[in-house]
Protein backbone atom coordinates (compact mmCIF):
# COMPACT_ATOMS: atom_id res chain seq x y z
CA UNK A 1 0.00 0.00 0.00
CA UNK A 2 1.23 3.53 -0.74
CA UNK A 3 2.00 5.80 1.94
CA UNK A 4 0.54 9.28 1.44
CA UNK A 5 2.93 11.18 1.42
CA UNK A 6 3.75 15.56 1.81
CA UNK A 7 6.63 17.39 0.30
CA UNK A 8 8.52 19.95 1.86
CA UNK A 9 11.15 21.54 0.01
CA UNK A 10 12.34 25.24 -1.04
CA UNK A 11 10.99 26.91 -4.30
CA UNK A 12 14.64 26.59 -5.71
CA UNK A 13 14.11 22.27 -5.65
CA UNK A 14 10.87 22.18 -7.31
CA UNK A 15 12.58 20.31 -10.28
CA UNK A 16 13.34 17.66 -7.86
CA UNK A 17 9.55 17.48 -6.52
CA UNK A 18 7.97 17.35 -9.82
CA UNK A 19 10.27 14.65 -10.41
CA UNK A 20 8.88 12.60 -7.25
CA UNK A 21 5.25 13.46 -8.27
CA UNK A 22 5.92 12.03 -11.85
CA UNK A 23 7.11 8.33 -10.17
CA UNK A 24 4.40 5.71 -10.66
CA UNK A 25 3.07 3.96 -7.38
CA UNK A 26 3.91 6.96 -5.03
CA UNK A 27 1.01 8.79 -3.23
CA UNK A 28 1.87 12.00 -3.31
CA UNK A 29 -0.28 15.31 -1.59
CA UNK A 30 0.12 18.49 -4.11
CA UNK A 31 0.09 21.27 -1.91
CA UNK A 32 2.76 23.35 -0.31
CA UNK A 33 3.13 26.18 2.21
CA UNK A 34 3.44 28.69 -0.68
CA UNK A 35 0.66 30.85 0.55
CA UNK A 36 1.07 32.59 4.21
CA UNK A 37 -1.87 31.53 6.89
CA UNK A 38 -3.44 35.20 7.53
CA UNK A 39 -2.72 35.02 11.33
CA UNK A 40 -0.14 36.05 14.12
CA UNK A 41 -0.94 33.05 16.10
CA UNK A 42 1.35 30.39 15.87
CA UNK A 43 -0.63 27.67 16.99
CA UNK A 44 -3.60 28.11 14.86
CA UNK A 45 -0.76 28.67 12.24
CA UNK A 46 0.50 24.93 12.99
CA UNK A 47 -3.22 23.93 13.07
CA UNK A 48 -4.01 24.87 9.65
CA UNK A 49 -0.81 23.44 8.42
CA UNK A 50 -1.43 19.99 9.91
CA UNK A 51 -5.49 20.09 9.28
CA UNK A 52 -5.35 21.88 5.23
CA UNK A 53 -1.92 20.14 4.31
CA UNK A 54 -0.73 17.53 6.01
CA UNK A 55 -3.91 15.92 7.14
CA UNK A 56 -3.90 12.28 6.32
CA UNK A 57 -0.02 11.72 5.06
CA UNK A 58 2.24 9.52 6.94
CA UNK A 59 5.34 10.39 5.68
CA UNK A 60 6.87 14.45 4.80
CA UNK A 61 9.68 14.04 2.51
CA UNK A 62 12.00 16.87 2.86
CA UNK A 63 14.12 18.10 0.36
CA UNK A 64 17.66 18.74 1.33
CA UNK A 65 19.43 21.38 -1.10
CA UNK A 66 21.72 24.63 -1.11
CA UNK A 67 18.68 26.25 0.15
CA UNK A 68 17.80 24.41 3.15
CA UNK A 69 20.44 24.94 5.68
CA UNK A 70 19.31 26.71 9.32
CA UNK A 71 22.07 28.86 9.04
CA UNK A 72 20.46 30.72 6.06
CA UNK A 73 18.19 32.38 8.32
CA UNK A 74 14.60 31.15 10.73
CA UNK A 75 12.78 34.04 8.61
CA UNK A 76 13.98 32.07 5.15
CA UNK A 77 13.40 28.77 6.65
CA UNK A 78 9.92 29.67 8.08
CA UNK A 79 8.30 27.56 5.95
CA UNK A 80 9.79 24.35 6.28
CA UNK A 81 10.28 24.31 9.40
CA UNK A 82 6.63 24.73 9.91
CA UNK A 83 6.06 22.17 7.94
CA UNK A 84 8.49 19.75 9.44
CA UNK A 85 7.24 20.93 13.48
CA UNK A 86 3.76 20.06 12.17
CA UNK A 87 4.73 16.63 10.93
CA UNK A 88 6.64 15.58 13.59
CA UNK A 89 3.47 16.73 16.27
CA UNK A 90 2.14 14.14 17.68
CA UNK A 91 -1.71 14.67 19.45
CA UNK A 92 -5.23 14.56 19.15
CA UNK A 93 -6.53 13.72 15.40
CA UNK A 94 -3.08 14.13 14.19
CA UNK A 95 -0.43 11.46 14.30
CA UNK A 96 3.44 12.22 13.69
CA UNK A 97 4.83 11.62 10.01
CA UNK A 98 7.83 9.62 9.28
CA UNK A 99 10.61 11.97 7.89
CA UNK A 100 12.23 11.44 4.72
CA UNK A 101 15.04 13.67 4.15
CA UNK A 102 16.31 13.53 0.54
CA UNK A 103 19.60 14.69 0.13
CA UNK A 104 20.06 16.42 -3.39
CA UNK A 105 23.22 16.47 -5.67
CA UNK A 106 24.27 19.53 -5.36
CA UNK A 107 24.60 18.75 -1.64
CA UNK A 108 26.20 15.40 -2.03
CA UNK A 109 30.14 16.60 -1.04
CA UNK A 110 29.02 19.03 1.62
CA UNK A 111 26.49 16.25 3.49
CA UNK A 112 28.47 12.95 2.17
CA UNK A 113 32.50 14.14 3.45
CA UNK A 114 34.46 10.95 3.15
CA UNK A 115 34.97 8.27 5.82
CA UNK A 116 36.72 7.84 9.16
CA UNK A 117 38.00 6.41 12.33
CA UNK A 118 35.42 7.86 15.76
CA UNK A 119 37.71 9.62 17.55
CA UNK A 120 35.74 8.33 20.66
CA UNK A 121 35.35 5.01 20.30
CA UNK A 122 37.63 3.55 17.22
CA UNK A 123 35.01 2.42 15.19
CA UNK A 124 35.01 3.10 11.76
CA UNK A 125 32.39 5.75 10.37
CA UNK A 126 31.13 6.89 7.71
CA UNK A 127 30.89 11.11 7.58
CA UNK A 128 28.11 12.10 7.07
CA UNK A 129 27.46 16.15 7.56
CA UNK A 130 23.76 17.08 9.05
CA UNK A 131 23.74 20.14 10.86
CA UNK A 132 22.89 23.81 10.85
CA UNK A 133 25.21 24.50 8.11
CA UNK A 134 22.97 21.63 5.70
CA UNK A 135 19.63 21.59 7.03
CA UNK A 136 17.14 23.02 9.24
CA UNK A 137 17.19 22.39 13.16
CA UNK A 138 13.67 19.95 13.22
CA UNK A 139 15.36 17.37 10.62
CA UNK A 140 19.39 17.07 11.69
CA UNK A 141 17.98 17.01 16.14
CA UNK A 142 15.91 14.12 15.32
CA UNK A 143 19.06 12.88 12.86
CA UNK A 144 21.03 13.01 15.67
CA UNK A 145 18.64 12.78 18.74
CA UNK A 146 21.14 11.59 22.05
CA UNK A 147 23.86 14.72 21.24
CA UNK A 148 26.06 13.27 24.15
CA UNK A 149 26.42 9.82 21.70
CA UNK A 150 30.18 9.51 19.27
CA UNK A 151 28.52 7.90 16.85
CA UNK A 152 24.89 6.35 15.77
CA UNK A 153 23.24 3.72 14.67
CA UNK A 154 19.67 3.96 11.94
CA UNK A 155 17.94 3.06 15.52
CA UNK A 156 19.39 6.19 17.10
CA UNK A 157 17.81 8.24 14.84
CA UNK A 158 13.85 9.35 14.00
CA UNK A 159 14.87 10.93 10.64
CA UNK A 160 16.35 8.74 7.72
CA UNK A 161 18.51 10.01 5.06
CA UNK A 162 19.31 8.99 1.61
CA UNK A 163 21.08 10.48 -1.42
CA UNK A 164 18.61 11.24 -4.69
CA UNK A 165 19.79 8.67 -6.98
CA UNK A 166 19.45 5.77 -4.35
CA UNK A 167 16.00 6.86 -3.48
CA UNK A 168 14.82 6.69 -7.01
CA UNK A 169 15.94 3.29 -7.35
CA UNK A 170 14.00 2.11 -4.68
CA UNK A 171 11.32 5.33 -3.39
CA UNK A 172 8.99 3.17 -1.70
CA UNK A 173 11.81 1.45 0.50
CA UNK A 174 12.78 4.42 1.67
CA UNK A 175 9.30 6.04 2.01
CA UNK A 176 8.61 2.92 3.90
CA UNK A 177 11.43 3.56 5.86
CA UNK A 178 10.11 6.64 7.30
CA UNK A 179 6.86 5.06 7.57
CA UNK A 180 8.22 2.57 10.58
CA UNK A 181 10.02 4.63 12.31
CA UNK A 182 6.23 5.99 13.93
CA UNK A 183 5.97 2.86 15.38
CA UNK A 184 9.28 3.37 16.99
CA UNK A 185 10.84 3.60 20.68
CA UNK A 186 13.12 6.36 19.27
CA UNK A 187 9.74 8.41 18.22
CA UNK A 188 9.07 9.06 21.96
CA UNK A 189 12.21 11.10 21.92
CA UNK A 190 11.56 13.36 19.28
CA UNK A 191 11.93 17.52 19.78
CA UNK A 192 9.43 19.36 17.52
CA UNK A 193 10.00 22.63 18.49
CA UNK A 194 14.30 23.41 18.45
ZN1 LIG B 1 32.27 6.20 18.36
Amino acid sequence: MARKCFISFKTEDTPYKEHIQGIQNLDIIDKSLNEPIDSEDENYIMRKIREDYLADSTVTIHLIGTKSAETLGQEEQKYIKRELQSSLYHGEGNTRNGILGIVLPDMYSRVYTGSGICMSCGNGIATVRVNDETTIAEFHKNYHIDPNKCHYTENDRYCILVRWDNFLVSPEEYIEMAFEKRAHEIAEQIKVRV
